[in-house]
């Protein structure tokens, strides 16, 4: 598994069901290699993220203060809080101690130690 399957917002794809299922593409699969265009992206966040360059939010300097994240890890249900919870794991721990915990996972958020 690689940082290119993590989503832009902490949302693990390589361990995604959906994924698997063929019913999503992934977030940022596909743009590197111009297989899919970023000016079709309905996610905001992705959109600011990978233009911006950032492997996902948590790169981001800004992420304390911005609105779009924010709000999006605010919505009502459980794996909006997951998400961020990787997200700030991320960003304390890095991608790859995060890699190493996340291939376990059985969907696109799961458990820590
Ligand atoms: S919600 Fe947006 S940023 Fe998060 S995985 Fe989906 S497309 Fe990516
Ligand atoms: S500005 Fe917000 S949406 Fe854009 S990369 Fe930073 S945290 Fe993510």
């Amino acid at each position: 598994m690689s940082i290119m399957e993590i989503g832009c917002c902490g949302a693990y794809c390589g361990t995604c069901k959906v994924l698997k299922e063929q019913m999503c593409n992934g977030c940022k699969l596909g743009y590197d290699n111009k297989e899919r265009d970023l000016s079709k992206a309905k996610c905001r966040i992705k959109v600011c993220c990978i233009s911006r360059n950032y492997n996902s939010c948590a790169d981001c300097p800004e992420i304390e203060k911005c609105q779009t994240i924010n709000e999006f890890y605010g919505k009502k249900g459980y794996k909006y809080t997951k998400y961020r919870q990787a997200t700030e794991f991320i960003r304390q721990n890095g991608y790859e101690e995060f890699i190493k915990i996340a291939d376990a996972w059985k969907n696109a958020y799961g458990k820590y130690k």
